[in-house]
């Protein structure tokens, strides 16, 4: 071995987050061996407290400090409460949030339906989504799942579970780029599709 094992460890730790090759990894690790002490220690300390000081929120699933027993989007009274956006992963409460064209709540499902990977609806935040809608009064759930082929079939099987339930159900306006991913949309183009939602049928 030609490195020493604490930096060949963080290479590979490194290595393992998506988008960051070997070559990225070990400039990273060398960085942080030249930089100050506190740089490391800091970023040691972040790492810690990415788990234990988060939490999801008990109503919605979205990321929230740890102390809390809603996120503040939940908890707000100033959030109309008669509209729910069903959205994938808490990165895409944020991108609505940037576009302030959003005043309802949301539930977050923690993926889509992929049957190829496995991924069924016992693995999302369904159930929660039902259980909700008995004791919330939603005038309106506004889809708001990836335009990919696994967010549109997971729009889709949302509609067949909701209809009985005769919730005005929508789905944000074709306009976003297929097979794309709501969190790098940009905020007009986001807003256009919040504002041109459409009734699925
Ligand atoms: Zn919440």
């Amino acid at each position: 071995m030609l490195l020493p094992t604490p930096i060949q460890n963080l290479i590979d730790a490194l290595s393992r987050l998506p988008g960051i090759g070997p070559k990225t990894a070990s400039r990273l690790t060398f960085y942080l061996l030249r930089a100050p002490d506190h740089f490391s220690l800091d970023l040691a300390d972040a790492l810690q407290n990415l788990n234990s000081g988060t939490a999801f929120c008990r109503t919605c699933f979205n990321i929230t400090e740890a102390d809390r027993d809603e996120c503040p989007i939940c908890a707000s009274p100033d959030r109309d409460r008669t509209y729910l956006c069903i959205v994938e992963d808490p990165l895409d409460v944020l991108a609505l949030e940037r576009t302030g064209g959003y005043r309802g709540r949301y539930h977050v499902l923690h993926g889509t339906l992929s049957p190829i990977d496995g991924v069924g609806p016992e693995d999302l935040r369904i159930r929660e989504l039902l259980e909700r809608l008995q004791v919330e009064q939603i005038h309106e759930i506004i889809l708001a799942t990836n335009p990919s082929l696994e967010g549109d079939a997971t729009a889709m099987y949302l509609r067949q579970r909701l209809k009985p339930l005769g919730i005005h159900v929508t789905r944000l306006a074709r306009g976003l780029p297929v097979g794309g991913d709501l969190e790098y949309a940009d905020q007009n183009t986001l807003l256009r599709a919040l504002s041109g939602r459409q009734e699925m049928d």
